[in-house]
């Protein structure tokens, strides 16, 4: 599955954000706490260099609370100048723990007179908009559209000892990862129009069956695990009356439903990676 993102996007973006950077004290991060590399990119550990990083793992009300729990660990590793929080942005009470850690990264700013101006960056999706609207208590960036926030201001005060730069923050994933390609259409990052239902569907059903067989086995009645994920599609399409004429599976439809109940988290709580299996930078194939 191919990615396609737009040179001319992607040059502009960096540019902005490589203008912005000696200008903030800290960049927030936001990545999908299911898939928090391949949601990520690794440009921007390369632009933001040594400066503190919040990483936000965002939509943690859908991921894996034990594969979170490693991915912080593994994240705050990584450096002093990097903290880590898995969050729902919908729900203001977890985001006020942000300015705080924040601060806790910039201990001379977040102070009267001297805000700690932050640059919240991320690929399309991840839910930078609303944690930007819930930071600041009302609605200042787009949801579900781009760009992640209006440009009408140039820094926005979230009130909160912090200042938001109003710089686009939108980055994307590496469009050569093909695993990521897939672990990213599987949570639903990656637009309906861009992706091949079946061929996703079935690669989900098969991680979930690696990592997941009970929730599998418990959300489709199924009473055996099947061998691999055209299997569970092909369960599910009959369960759920996705068939052809002839009798035969609908795999797009199925793929659809299945992936659908998947990304809304009908499915359970599910991580698509977790630090022991993915790729750490500089790892080359062997
Ligand atoms: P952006 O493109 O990075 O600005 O992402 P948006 O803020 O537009 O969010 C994309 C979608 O994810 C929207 O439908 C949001 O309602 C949803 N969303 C954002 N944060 C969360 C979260 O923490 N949990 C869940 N379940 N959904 C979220």
């Amino acid at each position: 599955m191919a990615m396609t993102w737009y040179p001319g996007h992607m040059k502009t973006a960096r540019r902005q954000m490589a203008e912005a950077m000696p200008k903030i004290d800290a960049v927030i991060e936001v990545v999908d706490a299911r898939l928090p590399v391949s949601s990520g990119n690794p440009i921007l550990a390369q632009m933001r260099q040594r400066k503190p990083c919040l990483m936000v793992l965002n939509k943690a009300d859908l991921a894996d609370p034990l594969v979170t729990k490693r991915w912080i660990a593994h994240f705050e590793h990584q450096g002093k100048e990097v903290r880590a929080l898995a969050l729902n942005a919908t729900r203001a009470k977890e985001v006020t723990l942000l300015p705080k850690l924040c601060r806790s990264l910039v201990p001379h700013r977040g102070i009267p007179g001297k805000p700690l101006r932050v640059m919240v960056v991320g690929i399309p999706n991840v839910g930078k908009s609303t944690l930007i609207n819930t930071l600041a208590g009302r609605r200042i960036a787009k949801v579900g559209n781009q760009p992640a926030i209006t440009r009408s201001a140039q820094q926005v005060d979230l009130r909160n000892g912090l200042l938001l730069f109003d710089t686009p923050g939108i980055l994307w994933p590496d469009p050569g990862d093909e695993l990521a390609a897939l672990r990213l259409a599987a949570s639903g990052a990656i637009g309906n129009a861009a992706m091949d239902y079946h061929e996703v569907g079935r690669f989900a059903a098969a991680y979930l069956l690696r990592h997941y067989p009970d929730l599998l086995c418990g959300r489709y009645n199924l009473s055996f695990l099947p061998a691999d994920g055209e299997e569970v599609l092909t369960e599910l399409g009959r369960r759920r009356g996705c068939l052809e004429k002839g009798g035969e599976v609908d795999y797009y439809r199925a793929a659809e439903i299945f992936l659908r109940e998947l990304q809304s988290g009908k499915i359970g709580r599910i991580s698509f990676e977790a630090p022991d299996e993915i790729r750490l930078a500089g790892e080359k194939d062997s």
